[in-house]
């Protein structure tokens, strides 16, 4: 497969260089060739993305969702299509990649819904014969850079709410997604998106990102990736006076108070912590225990990891495949290195494909170190866990608390006192008891606080708040 950019409802190849793309699982196949964007291509999307905003915006919103229904229906129907180019592609098991298209269908549902929902209030006028109401009207023409760990998802939950708004979308997806980018942009042209209404632009992060930010004309931006780029990010945008929204990293805890399920604990800390082998924004990697169950808790962690699978991502049954990329690998293996060097290892996952044939790293477990160490302060983004034992509910929201990150959290208890406490006490924008910290619905809004976002939310009726602004009209009829 080789990508293309999508500009103006036409397919081109750009021309500034190229990459080839090889599998995670199987790094001696190569599976496709990425054609790299410039400058003039950033200028040609954007232009074509203001030449499309007011036809597009001016449309019913009603016949906007009736596209984004569309979009639904030929992605639904592609699903387990796009899951495997996801997964040769980034490395997310198959398996997990079928439930993340499913999550973008009912995006694109949820948001199509919005065409023929309210969009305002009717606010009391003091004075005789004057109504007066609010609006949400279009931003313009919106940057939507995204990551590559849902390759699916985040993109969608961007556009689908920037699109029925009436906002056009220039949309630049990480280099390890881009095919990924490439085969959703030809499903969405062939739902009958118009032209120029989301335009695809394949490059890196530094040349086509920077280029979008500082030198083309756009309203807003929607970023998601890590909190140093996303600074950078913001500080373009504020300086543009422009809308922005940056969704970052985290440093996800779980509590597991003395009275937890253990079955329930053991399986969801597993989950958040080695699915998608730990590449998640809200991936569990602190977990803390009371230390009354501190053993226990342990030895039940080092047979549930064992009965795991982990190898090719496109095996049905595996559940920890690969990480995305050489540089992924190199930045986890340092932090694995760390860990076998500070810390003592308590469990670690077998491997079922040989390491060096892909970027195979293994889930480890480990404990040993104290709570400022970089271990329990970085965000490793790959398969480790480190447990942290407290003496008690304070103690352990102490050490949850602990981190510049606030993205979610979660405690594991039957005591609904200590629960809602934590419900209360946590500093993370997403909160759940007896719950992994991953996995919050398409339709809650989703975000972080403290250095883990731009205090914004996603998804839900929160994005449509970002991809609109308010007008407040006022009329006499006397
Ligand atoms: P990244 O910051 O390296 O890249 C994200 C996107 O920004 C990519 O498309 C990249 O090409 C682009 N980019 C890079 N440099 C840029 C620049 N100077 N200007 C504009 N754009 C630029 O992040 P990543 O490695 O793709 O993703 C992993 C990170 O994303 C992790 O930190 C993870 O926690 C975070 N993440 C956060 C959420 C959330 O909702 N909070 C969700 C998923 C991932």
């Amino acid at each position: 497969m080789e990508s293309r950019n999508w500009i103006g409802g036409e397919w081109t190849s750009p021309t500034a260089g190229s990459l080839a793309v090889l599998n995670p699982s199987d790094v001696k196949e190569e599976i496709g060739v990425l054609h790299l964007s410039g400058e003039s291509d950033v200028h040609e999307a954007a232009t074509a993305a203001r030449v499309a905003l007011s036809s597009w915006s001016r449309m019913l919103p009603s016949a906007r969702g009736e596209v984004l229904y569309k979009m639904a229906a030929v992605l639904e129907q592609q699903l387990n299509e796009v899951a495997v180019v996801a997964s040769r592609e980034m490395g997310k098991p198959v398996a997990e990649m079928r439930g993340e298209v499913k999550r973008g269908v009912d995006l694109l549902r949820y948001y199509a819904a919005e065409g023929v929902r309210q969009n305002g209030a009717v606010i009391p006028s003091t004075q005789v014969s004057v109504l007066q109401y609010t609006r949400r009207v279009a931003l313009g023409v919106v940057a939507v850079i995204t990551p590559w760990n849902f390759p699916v998802a985040i993109p969608i939950w961007k556009m689908a709410p920037a699109l029925i708004c009436g906002n056009t979308v220039v949309w630049k997806p990480a280099e390890f997604a881009s095919l990924t980018a490439v085969k959703l942009a030809e499903l969405f042209a062939s739902a009958g998106l118009p032209a120029g209404v989301l335009n695809l632009v394949i490059g890196k992060g530094s040349v086509v990102g920077t280029a979008l930010l500082e030198k083309e004309e756009i309203d807003a931006v929607s970023f998601t990736g890590s909190t140093q780029t996303g600074m950078s990010v913001a500080s373009a945008a504020a300086k543009r006076n422009i809308k922005y929204q940056t969704e970052m990293g985290g440093k996800n805890a779980a509590i597991v108070l003395a009275d937890a399920d253990l079955t329930l604990s053991v399986n969801a800390v597993l989950s958040g912590a080695f699915r998608s082998a730990g590449q998640k924004c809200t991936a569990t990697s602190r977990v803390i225990v009371e230390k009354a169950i501190y053993n226990e808790f342990q030895a039940r962690l080092r047979d549930e990891l064992a009965r795991i699978s982990c190898g090719s991502a496109l095996l049905d049954k595996t559940y920890v495949g690969p990480v995305a990329s050489k540089s992924q690998f190199a930045g986890v293996m340092e932090y694995a290195n760390l860990a076998q060097k500070d810390a003592r290892v308590i469990a670690k996952g077998n491997v079922e494909a040989k390491l060096e044939s892909g970027y195979y790293v293994q889930p480890l477990v480990v404990d040993g170190v104290d709570a400022s160490h970089r271990l329990v302060q970085e965000e490793v983004f790959g398969p480790l866990m480190t447990l942290l034992p407290a003496d008690n509910l304070d103690h352990a929201l102490e050490l949850c608390n602990k981190t510049v990150y606030g993205l979610s959290a979660a405690v594991f208890t039957r005591d609904i006192t200590k629960g809602m406490r934590f419900l209360d006490e946590a500093e993370a924008g997403m909160v759940r008891i007896n719950l992994e910290t991953a996995g919050v619905e398409y339709q809650a809004p989703f975000g972080g606080m403290k250095m883990s976002s731009s205090h914004s939310r996603e998804q839900g009726q929160a994005a449509l708040d970002f991809y609109s602004q308010l007008k407040t009209c006022a009329v006499y009829y006397g």
